[in-house]
């Protein structure tokens, strides 16, 4: 390490934790299973608008606005353009969110004592909770948001869910372990990851409605589910709903994802966007799918009849699988530890994901792939359960 240039860069950078995505390993042959990638290509048409639109073009910039995504996403939702944001994948949106309606902390905790000294309260200075610093999120949920929390400088309020990874409904105040209403900005991820458990519409109203702050309904695996909440973010003007063409529109290549929600929120998010945030291609390419719609929901019904069979045939061998709403299952293996079994998997060529927190570290999560590669993953789970019949589970890294 270079002292002279680690001087130059912000404490808050260098102490940060990055996030760590799923590997894109090029393995021949690998059935790869961990990044929750659909395994079904993009429709016909899309990839013909796409070619069609390498050309002298290339030179342009693309539309800032989005304008003709946002209309036609409009149409489908049933509201107004002015109701949706376009980012370079979901990601971006939850990143301007933070930016959007979160002060840093030094900030947050100085406009906190400024409005209670406005009210002449300064016995209650000591006591100040910085809330408009504050975002909060569910454990386990989106790892990125802790990490998005830390590079703006926010407060954490982190909220364990309980063993069935319901949402806590029972639990407002703002205690540790407690739901915080006055958080300014609150992720949810519906159905959640990495568990997969759904969230009724009705279940996230009644969080909403309690919530004071800014909500972000992250949907990415909505289209997986039974149910959305969209219309929460059209009849509640602090709820925003994120979606993605990433993981169901078999488009993360490309990196579009939307909000919707209040256009005066919206507008905010606008406002700190880069002004060519969403590159043209990937323009072109989320302005096909939806002129293709049938083509990806005939998709969602084949990954969801693979995941229900998959998780029928995993509980018979022992696993323990959670329902899911999603795209993946979260399942707890017989036997080895989780981490154990994600290297026997991968000595197989079989690639999933664990995540080693105290609270997720007992399970896989294991991505939805083509009817083939979920064989090929029993057929790996079978024999690895065979191989090393009546042998004691062996020590790991814990
Ligand atoms: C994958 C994922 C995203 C990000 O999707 P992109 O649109 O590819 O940035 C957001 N939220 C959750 C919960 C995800 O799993």
């Amino acid at each position: 390490m270079n002292e002279a240039l680690t001087g130059l860069i912000r404490p808050l950078v260098r102490a940060l934790h990055p996030y760590v995505p799923g590997e894109q390993p090029k393995i021949k042959g690998l059935v790869k299973l961990n990044t929750n990638e659909n395994p079904y290509p993009p429709s016909p048409r899309v990839l013909a608008a796409v070619k069609e639109a390498v050309d002298g073009r290339l030179r342009l910039y693309p539309n800032s606005t989005v304008q003709p995504l946002r209309e036609k996403l409009a149409k489908l939702h049933g509201c107004r353009p002015e109701n949706i944001i376009i980012g370079n994948g979901s990601d971006e949106l939850l990143a301007l969110a933070t930016r959007a309606f979160v002060e840093p902390a030094q900030v947050g905790v100085a406009a906190d004592m400024g409005r209670r000294l406005q009210r002449g309260k300064a016995a209650a200075l000591s006591r100040a909770r910085p809330h408009w610093a504050t975002i909060q999120y569910f454990v386990p949920s989106y790892s990125v948001y802790p990490v998005l929390t830390e590079i703006h400088g926010a407060l954490h309020h982190a909220v364990a869910l309980p063993a069935d990874f319901a949402l806590p409904l029972d639990r407002f105040g703002g205690g540790a372990g407690q739901v915080f209403a006055d958080a300014a900005l609150t992720f949810v991820t519906t159905p959640n990851a990495p568990t997969g458990r759904g969230y009724s519409t009705k279940d996230l109203e009644a969080l909403c409605r309690e919530l004071r702050g800014v909500v972000v309904l992250d949907e990415a695996y909505v289209d997986f589910a039974d149910e959305n909440a969209l219309s929460l973010a059209l009849k509640y003007p602090h709820v925003l709903v994120a979606r993605t063409f990433s993981k169901a529109y078999s488009l993360c290549f490309q990196r579009v994802g939307y909000c919707v929600g209040h256009p005066e929120l919206v507008a905010a998010l606008d406002k700190i966007k880069d002004s060519y945030n969403v590159n043209g291609l990937g323009q072109v390419a989320a302005l096909a799918t939806l002129d293709d719609l049938p083509y990806y929901r005939a998709n969602f019904r084949r990954v969801i009849a693979a995941r229900e069979r998959v998780s029928g045939e995993l509980r018979e061998l022992g696993f323990e699988v959670l329902p899911s709403q999603t795209n993946f299952i979260f399942t707890k293996p017989p036997r080895f530890p989780a981490d154990a079994w994600l290297r026997e998997l991968r000595a197989r060529k079989v690639l999933v994901r664990w995540f080693s927190p105290p609270e997720t570290r007992d399970h896989l999560r294991i991505s939805i792939g083509t009817e083939a590669e979920m064989d090929a993953l029993l057929r790996a789970a079978r024999r690895i359960l065979k191989e090393t019949g009546g042998r004691k589970a062996r020590p790991t890294t814990r």
